[in-house]
């Protein structure tokens, strides 16, 4: 879409917004196309601006190519600064997938010390697929045209080979973790560690690890309206918003039905695990792996969500007890160094690696073999603005 298009879209908001209503912007961009006049029209409508950005050079362009084939991270890196130099507010959207699995901590660092980055995504890549989409998947791991694939549907057992491993995506969480609980609290948000704080207190700000689905249905041009933007298929059509009001489709039958299905349909395992109220099942379209009692599907990525959820609680627990006794959270960095301290820089490390603390997550955890953005020079300025 043009600029031309959002141009138009402000116009009637601001024509049609009630007196007092405040309408906030967002937008999500892979930044490849972003120049002056982008980032002039995000500053002055205050747009939150999400960049998708999968990690460091070789990481991001695995995946991330153009038509062409060619790697993005150089577009994607001129994007980014022309959102800094124009001081847009942005967050980070990384996906997890079969090429970055491996290297959650020097992902996060990247993103954190080369992008200046404060708010980050962290969206597993499940890309579920049927025996006949899997035959051409595996002749092309890049997948780099839809023209010449059949299209993914939310049916079958199987993934692409580039969807993520369920289990290494709890350990690209929890690499993750055991940097920010250390160094970065208040500093740096990772949307799924504000997650699971809140949903200590019974707050849910993801629809995927809420109790019930259904707040966020997905509005297409027509009007049309769906359960849920990853559920645009016949079945799952409310109405059309030019024949019944939004608020009835929204808060009808169907919807809500949809929405007490997630939990209605959830396996014995998960009725009985122990990191449900942080999970609560994961999201209904991930749910494709037969569950050990053969009762309902489990979640592909349940070995993952439960090796996070667990792992991250003990510091979950420190940062509860810090909030009800209205200190601030990050007093679990002191708690933290605390715990290494006393274990000593010898133990085995808390993120199950299985190495020394001090060589995995202490104090001489190995650097990035990654070069970042250092080597980069796509207009002729050195990076890093
Ligand atoms: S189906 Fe998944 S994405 Fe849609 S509302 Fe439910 S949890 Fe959220
Ligand atoms: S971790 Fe697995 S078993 Fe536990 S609630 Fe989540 S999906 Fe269910
Ligand atoms: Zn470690």
């Amino acid at each position: 879409m043009p600029l031309a298009f959002f141009q138009r879209a402000v116009e009637l908001v601001e024509r049609h917004r009630r007196p007092g209503q405040i309408v906030e912007h967002s937008i999500q961009t892979n930044g490849t196309l972003l120049d002056d006049d982008w980032c002039r029209f995000f500053k002055q409508h205050r747009f939150l601006v999400g960049l998708s950005v999968d990690g460091p050079r070789q990481l991001h362009d695995h995946y991330r190519v153009d038509r062409l084939g060619r790697g993005t991270f150089s577009r994607v890196l001129q994007g980014w600064r022309h959102l800094r130099q124009h001081g847009v507010e942005f967050n980070i959207l990384c996906t997890v997938h079969a090429a970055n699995q491996q290297h959650g901590r020097a992902v996060y660092r990247f993103l954190r010390d080369e992008l200046d980055a404060r708010w980050i995504q962290f969206i597993p890549i499940v890309e579920r697929i049927d025996t006949r989409v899997m035959s051409t998947d595996d002749q092309d791991q890049h997948l780099p045209s839809t023209k010449t694939r059949p299209l993914y549907t939310q049916s079958g057992n199987l993934v692409t080979r580039r969807s993520v491993d369920p289990a290494q995506y709890g350990q690209f969480l929890v690499d993750v973790f055991e940097e920010w609980v250390r160094n970065d609290v208040g500093r740096v948000f990772v949307q799924q560690f504000d997650v699971a704080l809140e949903a200590c207190f019974g707050r849910h700000l993801l629809c995927v690890h809420a109790p019930e689905c259904g707040y966020g249905p997905a509005l297409e041009y027509n009007g049309d309206l769906y359960c849920c933007d990853h559920y645009v298929e016949p079945n799952y059509l409310l109405g059309n918003i030019h024949r019944t009001h939004m608020l009835a489709l929204v808060a009808g039958e169907r919807q809500q039905a949809f929405g007490q299905h997630k939990r209605g349909s959830l396996s014995a395992k998960c009725r009985q695990c122990a990191v449900l109220r942080w999970c609560h099942g994961g999201c209904p379209k991930d749910r494709f792996v037969p569950s050990p009692d053969g009762d309902a599907d489990q979640n592909y990525l349940c070995p993952g969500y439960a090796r996070f959820f667990s792992h991250a609680q003990p510091a979950m627990q420190c940062m509860v007890d810090l909030l009800q006794r209205r200190r601030a959270a990050l007093g679990v960095m002191a708690w933290m160094a605390q715990r290494d301290s006393a274990d000593g820089p010898y133990q085995v490390c808390s993120c199950g690696s299985g190495r020394k603390f001090r060589f995995c997550h202490g104090e001489r955890a190995p650097t990035s073999s990654f070069d970042g953005v250092a080597d980069d020079q796509v207009d002729g300025s050195p990076a890093g603005v």
